[in-house]
C-alpha cells in the first residue's frame, strides 16, 4: 500500500542576502492515509517549510515528493492549484480569513476555485461541524480568535480534502480557545481524515497518534504513540486535472470582490477614475453634439435644398471678389438646361430699425413669386412656414418696399413673431412686413440670425445701390442632377467671363452634398483637437488606474497568497485584478457618458442642436473603457498573478 505522502531526501535552502539557511536537510518521511501526526520542534527547525512542501505551497530544491502514489516534481502550476483546491486543506496560525467577510463566505471561498460552483449547504455543514452554526452571518472582525480559527478549519474541509494540514493552529489563541480548536481538529481525524499539525505545544502533540520531532532542518525522532482513530485506507488516488476556463460562480465572486474593493475605497476610486471620466466625457459630448448637428442638418434639409447649387465668388486673399452680373444670370437661365430656377441674390449685413430699436441683420433678396405660385398664407418658403405671404414678382419689378422677416428678427424688433403689416426701416427707407417665416433650420443652431428678405430690384436700386450679385442660387430638377448642373454652370460662366483654358475659376459652385462634406471636414478638424485632449486625459487616467491597481495588489498581497493556497490559479488572480481594473474604468466610462451627455445638453442651449446619444456611442464608451482597464490593469494584475503563495502569505 503506497503512503499518502512520501518525502525522499528533500532539501530546501533559503538565500537571503549574504546568508543561506538550510531550512531542510535531506529529510525523508512517509505518512499513511488516516494518520494524525504532530510535527514538533524548536522554532526555526524547518517544520513550516516541510509542511508547505507537503501542502504544495512550496517546492523542494532537491529530493522527491510522492503524493497519493504520484511523483509531483513535474506538475505544472494548474495541476498544483487543482491539488491545493481539491486534496489539501490548509490551516494557518494567523487564520487568514478574508476581512469584513462573513463566516459563510469565508468557508465558501475554496469552492469558488474548484470550478464546480459553490454549495451553501456544504458550507453550513462544515460550520456546524466546528460548532459555529450560530455565527454563520458574522463577519471575521466580529468573531473571537478561536472562532476565526474554527471558521478556517471549516474552510479547510469544504472541498473534502484527503489531508488537512495545520501550521501552529493554536499559536495565537488563549487556553480555552486552544482546547476548542484542538478538539475540532481531533474530530476531523476521528472522521477519517489524515491530519498533520505543526505545533510546539506538548498538550497538542499529546492528542495525536504520531509525533515527529525536528531540529535544525532534520527529523530527530519519529514516534508512533497510539493507533490512529481513523482506519488506514488505500492512499492511491488520481490527481485532479488542471482546471480550464472560468465558472459563473467564479466570475460572480470576482465581480463581487472588485465592487467590494472599489466600494471600500470610495474616495480613492473616485479620484482614480477622474481621468477616464473627463476623457470619455469629452469624447462623448463631441460625438453627441456632432451627431446631433448632422442629424438636424440632414433633417432640416429638404429635397429642395438637395436640389440646389450655389454659385459664389471665389475668395482670394488680397483680391476683391468678382461678383455676378444680371447678364450672367440671364446666360445661366438660357444656357444651362439643368437650371430650373436661377435666383440672383444680393446680400448685406445692415441694421434694421423700428422706433429706437436697431438690430444688426442680414438682408437677403429674392425676385418674388408669380401670383399663381405665390406662397399661400400658412404656406412655405424654402421649406419654412410663412405667416402672411411672400412678395410677388410684380412687387419685385416695381421695386416695392415690402419685406419678409424671420422669427429671430421679429422677436428682436417686436418681441413677438406676430409682425405681419408692421413697418420696419432699412437705411432710412420704410418697408412693410408682408410675411414672417420660421428661422432657417441650419440657422437655428446659432439661435437664428435676424434676417429680412426684400425684392431684388428694391435692394439693388433703392437700398444697396449695387447691382452686382453676391450669389446665385440654382435649382436642378432632382438632387441627382446637381453634379451635372454644376458642370454646366462652370462651363457657361467660364465662357461668359472669357476665362482661358488654364485659368482658375474666380467663382465657386457648390452642391448641397459638397456643403455637407465641407461641414464634415470642419467637424473632423475640431474632433481631432478634442480627441487629442481626451486622449491625454485617458492616458493620464489609465496611468492612474495602473498606479492604484499596483497599490491594491500590494495591499492585498496576503489575500492573494491565501487565494492561491486555497486553489486559485495564476489566471484566476490575473482575471480578478483585470476585472477590478475594468470595473473601475467602466464606472469612469459610464459616468463619463453621463458627463458628455450633460455637456451636450448644456451646449443645446447655445446651439439648438439636440444631442443624439446613439447605441454606438455608448458601446464605444464601454469598449474603450474596457480596453483601457485591460491595457493599464494588465501589468499590476500580472504582478499579482505571479506572486508566490507562501511569500505572499508571509508579506507584512
Ligand atoms: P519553523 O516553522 O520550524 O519555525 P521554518 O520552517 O519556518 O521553521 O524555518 C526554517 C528556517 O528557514 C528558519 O531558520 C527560517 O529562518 C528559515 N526560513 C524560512 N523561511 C524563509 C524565507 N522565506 N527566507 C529566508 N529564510 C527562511
Ligand atoms: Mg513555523
Amino acid at each position: 500500500m503506497a503512503p499518502l505522502i512520501e518525502i525522499k531526501s528533500v532539501s530546501k535552502t533559503y538565500a537571503t542576502g549574504a546568508f543561506t539557511v538550510a531550512a531542510l536537510k535531506d529529510v525523508s518521511i512517509s505518512l499513511d492515509r488516516g494518520e494524525f501526526v504532530a510535527l514538533v520542534g524548536p522554532s526555526g527547525s524547518g517544520k513550516s517549510t516541510l509542511l508547505h512542501i507537503m501542502g504544495f505551497l512550496d517546492r523542494p530544491d532537491s529530493g522527491e515528493y510522492y503524493f497519493a502514489g504520484h511523483p509531483t516534481a513535474s506538475l505544472g502550476e494548474g495541476r498544483l492549484a487543482a491539488i491545493r483546491s481539491r486534496m489539501v486543506g490548509f490551516i494557518f496560525q494567523s487564520f487568514h480569513l478574508l476581512k469584513r467577510t462573513t463566516a459563510k463566505d469565508n468557508v465558501l471561498l475554496p469552492m469558488v476555485y474548484t470550478g464546480l460552483g459553490t454549495d451553501d449547504r456544504k458550507a453550513l455543514d462544515c460550520l456546524s461541524l466546528v460548532g459555529l452554526s450560530d455565527r454563520v452571518k458574522h463577519k471575521s472582525n466580529e468573531l473571537s480568535g478561536g472562532q476565526c480559527q474554527r471558521v478556517a478549519i471549516a474552510r479547510s474541509l469544504v472541498n473534502d480534502p484527503l489531508v488537512v494540514m495545520a501550521d501552529e493552529p493554536t499559536g495565537n489563541l488563549d487556553a480555552a480557545s486552544r482546547r476548542e480548536v484542538m478538539q475540532a481538529i481531533k474530530s476531523l481525524n476521528e472522521r477519517g481524515l489524515t491530519v498533520i499539525v505543526v505545533t510546539h505545544d506538548d498538550e497538542v502533540a499529546a492528542m495525536t497518534s504520531r509525533v515527529v520531532r525536528m531540529k535544525d532542518g532534520g527529523i530527530v525522532s519519529d514516534e508512533k504513540r497510539a493507533a490512529s482513530a481513523a482506519p488506514a485506507a488505500p492512499a492511491e488516488a488520481p490527481l485532479p486535472p488542471a482546471r480550464l476556463g472560468f465558472s459563473p460562480a467564479e466570475f460572480a465572486e470576482q465581480l463581487k470582490v472588485a465592487f467590494k474593493a472599489i466600494w471600500s475605497h470610495k474616495t480613492r476610486s473616485a479620484l482614480t477614475v477622474l481621468g477616464i471620466f473627463i476623457g470619455v466625457g469629452a469624447i462623448i459630448s463631441l460625438m453627441t453634439i456632432s451627431e446631433g448637428f448632422m442629424t438636424s442638418l440632414l433633417s432640416g434639409a429638404s429635397e429642395d435644398d438637395a436640389k440646389k447649387v450655389w454659385v459664389t465668388p471665389r475668395w482670394e486673399p488680397g483680391k476683391p471678389r468678382r461678383r455676378f452680373t444680371m447678364g450672367e444670370v440671364e446666360a445661366l437661365r438660357l444656357k444651362v438646361p439643368l437650371a430650373e430656377n436661377v435666383q440672383p441674390m444680393l446680400h448685406r449685413d445692415l441694421p434694421i430699425t423700428v422706433g429706437d430699436r436697431r438690430i444688426d441683420s442680414t438682408i437677403n433678396t429674392h425676385e418674388g413669386f408669380e401670383l399663381r405660385e405665390q406662397v399661400p398664407p400658412g404656406g412655405y418658403f424654402q421649406n419654412r412656414k410663412v405667416a402672411g405671404r411672400f412678395f410677388t414678382k410684380a412687387e419685385n419689378l416695381s421695386r416695392a418696399r415690402v419685406a419678409v422677416i424671420n422669427h429671430a428678427l421679429a422677436k428682436k424688433l417686436f418681441d413677438t413673431v406676430e409682425a405681419v403689416n408692421s413697418e420696419i426701416k432699412i437705411k432710412g427707407l420704410s418697408f412693410t412686413v408682408v410675411g414672417v417665416t420660421e428661422d432657417h433650420k441650419a440657422e437655428q443652431m446659432f439661435g437664428g440670425r435676424p434676417t429680412a428678405y426684400i425684392p431684388l430690384t428694391t435692394a439693388a436700386k433703392r437700398v444697396f445701390g449695387e447691382t452686382r450679385l453676391g450669389a446665385i442660387e440654382i435649382s436642378a430638377p432632382t438632387p441627382e442632377d446637381t453634379k451635372e448642373a454644376r458642370r454646366q454652370i462652370i462651363e457657361v460662366l467660364r465662357e461668359e467671363r472669357n476665362l482661358r483654358e488654364d485659368a482658375q475659376e474666380d467663382f465657386e459652385v457648390r452642391t448641397f452634398e459638397a456643403q455637407i462634406e465641407m461641414f464634415k471636414r470642419t467637424m473632423g478638424k475640431i474632433s481631432l483637437v478634442v480627441y487629442g485632449i481626451a486622449g491625454i486625459s485617458l492616458l493620464v487616467g489609465g496611468i492612474g488606474i495602473m498606479n492604484i491597481m499596483l497599490v491594491s495588489v500590494t495591499e492585498r498581497t496576503r489575500e492573494i497568497g491565501l487565494r492561491k493556497a486555497l486553489g486559485a490559479r495564476n489566471s484566476d488572480i490575473l482575471s480578478q485584478f483585470l476585472i477590478e481594473a475594468v470595473v473601475l474604468c467602466v464606472l469612469g466610462g459610464v459616468l463619463g457618458v453621463g458627463l458628455g451627455y450633460a455637456l451636450a445638453w448644456a451646449a443645446y442651449f447655445f446651439t439648438n442642436v439636440q444631442p443624439a446619444l446613439g447605441a454606438g456611442t455608448i458601446g464605444f464608451a464601454f469598449g474603450f473603457s474596457t480596453l483601457i482597464g485591460v491595457g493599464f490593469g494588465f501589468w499590476p494584475a500580472m504582478r499579482a498573478a505571479m506572486l508566490d503563495p507562501i511569500e505572499a502569505l508571509r508579506y507584512e
